[in-house]
């Protein structure tokens, strides 16, 4: 579902993803866990086509996401065909990112309308059904203002879910909550792994959750991955230094 082959992203002089190669299968749930600066948002940025790629090829569904064949050759993506690409991939942020000015219900409804064409009563259909899967239905007339951190990132979920992509990309999103209302918002993650198709792909540092809900765990350093597999082997029983001195300060 989702292939990096050889990708090296540079910030100025620094390069924050070193030709990495790295694959998700389709409905599989990969965690991503790494030290601060690894490179880590950079990988889901990319893939939202929020940040460009310096060298590599990155696939997508089975076509090239920064790039487009025409006749055969690779050539740089054009605008419209990253406008598809994207509706493969829906990401829910750290900091939830909800359009402040607009009801719960407006911020579900507005990409649906507004990215796919649904009309408004098609998108309140589709927000309604994704707002009670995450609990908040009764709160579809509120402002995220009126909302605590976790139902505003449950909203986040919803409005990612509302825009039916393929692929769910998490970017930390319980890093900003108090502890208090991280179970809600990992429980309605534990609900999407649960489904067979949807393809996960999770940065977070809940390291038990992600061994409850990860078919694979990758440990990103320094751009590349060092380490990965299945969670109890890269928890458990971890081969590589860098990767036993990381987990060790989660005991
Ligand atoms: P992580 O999510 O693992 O903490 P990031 O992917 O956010 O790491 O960042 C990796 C590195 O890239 C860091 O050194 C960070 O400072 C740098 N970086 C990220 N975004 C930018 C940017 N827009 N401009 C310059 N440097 C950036
Ligand atoms: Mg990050």
């Amino acid at each position: 579902m989702i292939e990096f082959e050889h990708v090296t992203k540079k910030f100025g002089d620094v390069t924050v993803l070193d030709a990495l190669n790295f694959q998700v299968r389709r409905g599989e749930k990969v965690t991503i866990i790494g030290p601060s600066g690894s490179g880590k948002s950079t990988v889901l940025r990319i893939l939202m086509t929020l940040e460009t790629i310096d060298d590599g090829v990155i696939t997508v569904a089975g076509k090239p996401l920064w790039h487009e064949r025409v006749n055969d050759q690779l050539v740089p993506a054009s605008q419209k065909h990253l406008r598809e690409m994207r509706k493969e991939m829906g990401m829910v942020f750290q900091q939830f990112n909800l359009f402040p000015h607009m009801t719960v219900m407006r911020n579900v409804t507005e990409a649906p309308m507004h990215v796919l064409g649904l009309s408004k009563e098609q998108a309140r259909e589709r927000a309604t059904k994704y707002l009670d899967l995450v609990g908040l239905i009764d709160h579809a007339d509120k402002f995220p203002s009126q909302l605590s951190g976790g139902q505003q990132q449950r909203v986040g979920i919803a409005r990612a879910l509302a825009m039916e992509p393929n692929i769910l990309l998490f970017d930390e999103p319980t890093s900003a909550l108090d502890p208090e209302l991280v179970g809600e918002v990992l429980g309605v993650i534990q609900k999407l792994s649960q489904e067979q198709d949807l393809t996960i792909l999770l940065v977070t540092h809940e390291m038990q959750f992600a061994k409850e809900v990860s078919d694979r765990v990758c440990f990103f350093d320094k751009g590349v991955i060092v380490e990965s597999g299945p969670p109890e082997q890269v928890f458990c029983h971890p081969q590589e230094a860098r990767t036993q001195a990381f987990l060790s300060n989660f005991i």
